[in-house]
């Protein structure tokens, strides 16, 4: 198993297209601050660059027949980890059709549309929620 996939499991994400990046001094993640509350976050700098098979608007199949515009990044709510919010910052790239022109992004089903949070955290959640635990104590011990 290679590191990559050993973090993704360890973060609960299941797209082995996800890559973990290191940085120059070998750290696979680091502590940042939040400045709304200046709490601290173990923040995962990844990117998803896996061109999809076909077009998301037209059907068209891309093979190779789509240009490259840009990237987008996004940031996510992973599953706390000894107390700790764990932030995914995820650069994505996005892809134009070349018989319908439409540009998207990739879709992974470790996230849910138009929504920050992961779905490993959305069952993180589910669990808590299954033991009566109140909404406001799940909100804080989550950081939500
Ligand atoms: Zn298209």
């Amino acid at each position: 198993m290679s590191i990559n996939d050993s973090i993704l499991n360890s973060v609960g994400l299941t797209n082995k297209n996800i890559k973990f990046l290191i940085s120059d001094n070998g750290d696979l993640n680091e502590w940042v601050t939040l400045n709304h509350d200046q709490h601290q976050v173990l923040r995962y700098c990844t990117t998803l660059m896996t061109a999809p098979e076909h077009c998301s608007q037209c059907g068209f199949l891309l093979s190779g027949h789509f240009y490259l515009v840009g990237t987008d990044t996004a940031s996510y709510k992973l599953p706390t980890a000894n107390g700790y919010q764990q932030i995914l910052l995820l650069t994505k790239q996005r892809y134009q059709c070349l018989r319908c022109k439409n540009t998207f992004i990739p879709q992974s089903k470790d996230f849910m549309p138009d929504s920050t949070i992961s779905r490993p955290l959305v069952h993180q959640i589910i669990d808590l929620a299954r033991r009566d635990i109140p909404e406001k104590d799940i909100a804080d011990i989550l950081h939500l």
